[in-house]
């Protein structure tokens, strides 16, 4: 199959360490184009850090890679409610839908055949929340979700390896504010030790 008889396909891109064994994936298959929509990311200084991994790692993939503009107050509107929620809960239903809600669209308008996530590489993310938001999104768009589950046969590995070859930066939180203070309190907690 040339490049150009594969179909176009969106993905969204959470970050670098999560999106190079994707790509690998669905290279052979798809004409990929990515784009890294994540205005949960906090604070800012740190969306910046994670969006220039990917511009800079797209560049030497030779992958076109979309980027619009930051979007945190509509995150923080969506998610009110939803602060004290723990990691996994309803909030990362919301922010998952968000996000893929923006890829559909984006898939829409650009004609893209199918759009798909890098969110399911992550073994801390429950897949099936990642799929319903992402089925959610296809239909609200009527558009396609390629639901894969990245981490399989070996996905979640490969990323660890194509992370150390790239020199990735590794973030040691998901992204949002909230999550950002329980890995804190994780941290402070196990430098306390046992009492
Ligand atoms: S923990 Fe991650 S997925 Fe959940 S709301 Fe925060 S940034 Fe989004």
């Amino acid at each position: 199959m040339s490049t150009d008889d594969k179909p176009r396909l969106l993905l969204h891109v959470c970050c670098a360490p999560c999106a190079g064994a994707c790509l690998e994936r669905l290279r052979s298959d798809y004409q990929v184009t990515l784009f890294f929509y994540n205005p949960n990311i906090h604070p800012v200084a740190e969306y910046r850090a994670r969006a220039e991994e990917v511009r800079r790692w797209a560049a030497q993939e030779g992958v076109t890679l979309i980027i619009p503009d930051y979007d945190a107050p509509r995150w923080f509107e969506l998610v009110k409610g939803h602060e004290t929620d723990p990691e996994k809960g309803p909030r990362c239903a919301i922010c998952f839908r968000m996000r893929l809600t923006e890829t559909a669209r984006v898939a829409v308008e650009g004609a893209f055949e199918l759009f798909a996530t890098t969110l399911t590489i992550s073994p801390h993310k429950v897949t099936n929340m990642v799929f319903r938001a992402g089925q959610a999104a296809a239909k609200e768009h009527g558009i396609k979700f390629l639901a894969q589950d990245f981490k399989k046969q070996g996905g979640f590995q490969r990323s660890l390896e194509i992370s150390r070859q790239y020199g990735f930066y590794r973030q040691d939180y998901c992204g949002c504010i909230f999550s950002r203070r329980e890995a804190e309190q994780r941290r402070r907690a196990k430098e306390k030790g046992p009492r």
